[in-house]
């Protein structure tokens, strides 16, 4: 494989070998083979190269939901060899800006609705009535050497702050990214639906993995649960790709295809408490859970009998990833005891880009890199993340990790979504507050709340503040953001 494994790469390969193959359905367009794909991709780079000087060292943003304009927009860059940025499309005007600032875009694809958002990025605009009228005018299409220059830059979610471009690496071989088969039994020609955004890490990674595989990828712009459910059903999709939130909604629908899926994955953020076998018990045993993150890639996989041993954990790495937990000397800890989970694999990502040129290095330790998650191994080897070592509370000396909180809390019957974090307090440093948000026509206290968590956990997980919302702020990929739960 003279081109290795970037997206234009693997198009190629699946052209070559399976031309008349669907490589995505896209509810508004319809069937697409893998050679009208290429060849779509192949008509946008002549004419990104030709009018705008798309190439080698550009960056062009692409803030489209999921569809199939997205793909080929992304394989353009890839053939032209230029880095496409992957842009959330929940970014506000002013976080679009910086983010075209500081990466240097020299154009921005976007969906038309996104028109008063890319308003703000100072850099040339295109959206899809430009991108077809473009097309149009572009006499022929160039047959592109695949050009290797190029990389995808995904945005991490911004739980924390803003948004940082993690590039990701062209993967040495085909091993590193169909690794995932050690754990999740995909076939080639597996019928996908993508509903994890495919801006966000793990749905590109899903894309990369299906183009590989040969797959027939499922889009559609928006995630309901009916159409989801509909769409699964339709296509006869035999994977569905989504983040834990998703699966709430679906179950909450109680939305179940005629024909569930052999394959749910879900990535992104933490299962919450019992949905995953809440989730089983609907779907079957098809709920794969990963461990990942823009940085560091899927770093570990629960398969549906892990899950149903024990609902919480993230279960073990796939072929060729390492996992260590480590005490902050970098000592790995006793089996049992929680430290910072360290990742190795060849699929960590090669920096953040922060400007011009090329990224500043990861920081590696021993060749792993350190997730900023907190950790541990159980008794059988299977990881369970317990938080983000950010996340943990220091209340009066005692260190408290909200998750437990969450879990106990998300079992009373009144709570719908529930969200744990540390406040600070003049007398203890940190106190913690709750966060609930009750399924409608339900009704509940503060005092019901601290009372029911007393009979559970320690006097000191007590949550001192209890809040009721309509609903918690999150992420695209649905992580609740802990900064906007209580703005410091
Ligand atoms: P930012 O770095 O901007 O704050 P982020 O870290 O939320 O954003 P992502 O890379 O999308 O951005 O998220 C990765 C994080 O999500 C992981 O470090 C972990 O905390 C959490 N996570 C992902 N998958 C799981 C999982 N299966 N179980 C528990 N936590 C998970």
């Amino acid at each position: 494989r003279r081109w290795g494994f970037t997206l234009a790469g693997e198009l190629r390969a699946a052209e070559a070998r399976d031309p008349h193959r669907i490589a995505i359905i896209d509810e508004h367009r319809g069937p697409i083979t893998y050679r009208q794909l290429m060849r779509r991709a192949q008509r946008l780079a002549t004419a990104l190269g030709a009018t705008r000087g798309v190439g080698p060292g550009v960056r062009v943003g692409l803030m489209c939901r999921n569809h199939a304009g997205l793909v080929e927009a992304m394989v353009a860059c890839s053939l032209l060899g230029a880095d496409a940025v992957l842009v959330n499309t929940a970014l506000s005007a002013p976080q679009l800006a910086a983010v075209a600032e500081q990466q240097q875009l020299r154009l921005l694809l976007h969906d038309r609705e996104f028109a008063p958002t890319a308003a703000a990025a100072a850099c040339e605009r295109l959206d899809e009535s430009s991108v077809e009228a473009l097309l149009a005018e572009t006499p022929q299409q160039r047959r592109h050497e695949v050009n290797r220059a190029g990389r995808t830059i995904v945005l991490t979610s911004g739980t924390t702050g803003a948004p940082k471009g993690a590039r990701r690496p062209t993967p040495k071989g085909f091993g590193p990214l169909v690794s995932i088969i050690d754990r999740i039994p995909l076939h080639v020609g597996e019928r996908i639906l993508i509903s994890a955004p495919l801006f966000h890490t793990w749905g590109y990674a899903a894309l990369q993995l299906a183009l590989a595989m040969r797959a027939t990828v499922v889009l559609q712009r928006r995630f309901e649960p009916t159409a989801t459910v509909q769409a699964v059903d339709t296509h006869g999709c035999t994977a569905l790709f989504a983040v834990p939130v998703m699966l709430q909604r679906l179950v909450e629908a109680g939305a179940v295809p005629a024909r569930p899926p052999r394959i749910t994955a879900v990535s992104g953020s933490a299962l919450p408490g019992g949905l995953a076998t809440l989730f089983m018990n609907a779907w079957g045993d098809c709920l794969y859970n990963l461990y990942g993150s823009t940085e560091a890639s899927w770093a570990s996989i629960a398969t549906p009998a892990d899950l149903r041993r024990d609902h919480r954990t993230a279960g073990r790495p796939p072929h060729g990833t390492r996992i260590a937990i480590l005490d902050p000397t970098g000592r790995p800890v006793a089996r049992g005891e929680i430290g910072e989970i360290h990742v190795g694999n060849e699929m960590l990502f090669e920096g953040y880009t922060r400007g011009p040129g090329d990224p500043s290095a990861a920081d590696l330790r021993g060749g792993l890199l350190g997730t900023g998650d907190l950790g541990h191994l159980d008794a059988d080897g299977l990881l369970h993340v317990d938080g983000r070592a950010d996340d943990m509370v220091v209340s009066g000396g005692e260190n408290v990790f909200p998750r437990p909180l969450e879990e106990l809390l998300a079992q009373l019957p009144q709570v719908r979504e529930v969200a744990v974090v540390g406040v600070p307090d003049a007398q203890y440093g940190q106190r913690l507050a709750a966060y609930l948000v009750l399924h409608p026509g339900q009704t509940l206290d503060a005092d019901e709340v601290r009372e029911y968590v007393r009979h559970y956990l320690a006097r000191f997980s007590v949550p001192r503040d209890v809040h009721f919302l309509p609903e918690l702020p999150r992420t695209a990929t649905g992580k609740v953001i802990p900064r906007l739960l209580h703005p410091m």
